[in-house]
C-alpha cells in the first residue's frame, strides 16, 4: 500500500515496503508495483 504522509505543505506518497517517497502517486503506485523489497533493512 502507498501511504501518504505531508511534509513541508507537500503530499508525499511512501512506498510501505522500501520507504521509498514520491511526489507523484502514479509514480509511487507503479513503483510498487514492482517493489520486491520484502524485509525492510531496518529489521536486520
Ligand atoms: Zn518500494
Amino acid at each position: 500500500m502507498v501511504e501518504e504522509t505531508e511534509r513541508d505543505g507537500m503530499t508525499w506518497y511512501r512506498c510501505e515496503k522500501c520507504g521509498l517517497m514520491f511526489d507523484d502517486p502514479e509514480d509511487a503506485r507503479q513503483h510498487e508495483e514492482n517493489c520486491d523489497a520484502e524485509e525492510p533493512s531496518y529489521l536486520q
